[in-house]
């Protein structure tokens, strides 16, 4: 590493050279955190209200997940998924009885989750034919969608910029206008095999499904016993106020995947699934080498203990319920802030302009407050569960100053040269 050079300075020379180019960090080098606050090389904190995009629910160094992972380590990382450990079945009844489901399939991350979900569906299907029944293979998607990365998952993600480059991707996907009831009626058809929902969509700007498409949707697929996949890696586990986001709704999907939070920052996803939906799989059809392992699992049981101690459904709720309140009182306050969505702490604001929410969300990082900006003109708020109310001041305070100075800014330029463009020219 050259000389003169700070330590972000050579790392960043070295991954331009060395990594492959997907994605775009912000220049700072994180080496800690503690609580709702990430800490840089050079000791700064930063108040955290993004969470490492959902997944550190109890923020950084929990003293529960510290010792889950420090005991786990002393006994057994890995054991294969050809042997028994202590933790599955532990981990098992907690989620069936959180999510109204009856059984579980243990992953590595989101998309893996969903690439589960999907051939389920598919194999579910190839049993009711079996059985007499008419239904094809086909999936209905959302127009906003976000699924993950691997071909399935793109193939049920909306955005072309994340399907297209990949082409051909799975077929038999059409995409639905969210919240459309006439759309989703008028494209389901004895073909679909599944219906894929995120109950809150979140890369596609913190859009929650209404109650009425959720339940037409429900409706639907048990006119012909195709399934209903609500995708919840980022809505579930308690983000919403509720273990999962469908439960607002009073509505049980047939499959729902977590992922994100669940195991607090350690690479874990999960399917969740009905009976009838399970009887689809039988051995070897479907695995992955560390899925499940002992070290998730611990963790993922002491993050849902520790959750459920401290009664964080109600914290969710309250704080989000106020951090809701704030962001408000910011629309009442700026006319560019032109929407207010979401639910517990999975919130976003819609602002009038891209580019607006994009210096907006650079001038909170330039304060020392984390939150990023989804589907070009939301930004989106996915802090730990253990925020409180004094942290949300602070960000509203930040965000309310830096809006009425982008504003006013803007507003200052145009005066002076209505067309903008030929301020450089
Ligand atoms: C993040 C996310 C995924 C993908 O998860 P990965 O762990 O990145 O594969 C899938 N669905 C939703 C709704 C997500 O938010």
């Amino acid at each position: 590493m050259n000389e003169g050079h700070t330590k972000l300075e050579s790392i960043q020379a070295a991954e331009k050279k060395l990594m492959l180019n997907t994605y775009e960090r912000n220049p700072v080098l994180m080496v800690g955190g503690s609580g709702v606050f990430l800490r840089d090389e050079q000791g700064t904190d930063y108040l955290d209200l993004l969470s490492g995009i959902g997944v550190c629910a109890l923020g950084y160094a929990h003293p529960a997940v510290e010792a889950a992972i420090a005991a786990q380590s002393k006994r057994l990382l890995h054991t294969s998924n050809l042997f028994f450990h202590e933790h599955t079945a532990e981990l098992a009844v907690r989620l069936t009885e959180m999510s109204g489901l009856d059984r579980v399939f243990f992953c590595n991350s989101g998309t893996e989750a969903w690439e589960t979900a999907l051939k389920l569906a598919r194999a579910h299907a190839g049993v009711l034919r079996a059985e007499g029944r008419t239904i094809g293979t086909d999936f209905l998607a959302m127009d906003q969608s976000f699924h993950g990365r691997t071909m399935g998952s793109v193939a049920t993600t909306h955005k072309q910029k994340y399907r297209e480059p990949f082409a051909p991707v799975m077929p038999g996907v059409e995409f639905v206008r969210f919240n459309d009831v006439a759309d989703l009626r008028q494209k389901f058809s004895s073909q679909v095999c599944g219906i894929c929902i995120e109950v809150i969509q979140g890369e596609g700007g913190i859009r929650p499904a209404s109650r009425e498409f959720l339940a037409a949707a429900r409706e639907l697929c048990d006119s012909t016993g195709a399934l209903l996949l609500a995708d919840e890696i980022q809505s579930g586990m308690g983000r919403t106020g509720e273990w999962f986001a469908y439960q607002h709704y009073g509505i049980l999907p047939d499959i729902t995947t977590l992922a994100k939070p669940i195991a607090n920052g350690l690479p874990m996803g999960a399917m969740l699934c009905t009976e009838e939906a399970a009887r689809a799989f039988s051995p070897g059809m479907h695995g992955t080498t560390f899925g499940g392992g002992p070290l998730v699992c611990a963790v993922a049981i002491a993050v849902i203990d520790t959750m459920k101690q401290n009664n964080m459904l109600a914290q969710v709720r309250d704080v989000g319920g106020y951090f809701k309140q704030r962001l408000e009182w910011l629309r009442r306050r700026h006319d560019c802030v032109t929407d207010v969505r979401g639910m517990g702490l999975m919130l976003g604001i819609e602002l009038d302009s891209a580019d607006l929410a994009k210096r907006a969300a650079a001038e909170m990082m330039a304060q020392h407050i984390i939150i990023n900006r989804t589907s070009e003109t939301v930004l989106r708020f996915l802090p730990p569960y253990i925020l409180e109310r004094e942290h949300v001041d602070t960000a509203i305070a930040a965000l309310d100053g830096i809006l009425h100075r982008l504003t006013s800014t803007t507003a200052a330029m145009a005066g002076q040269a209505p067309a903008g463009e030929q301020l450089h020219g």
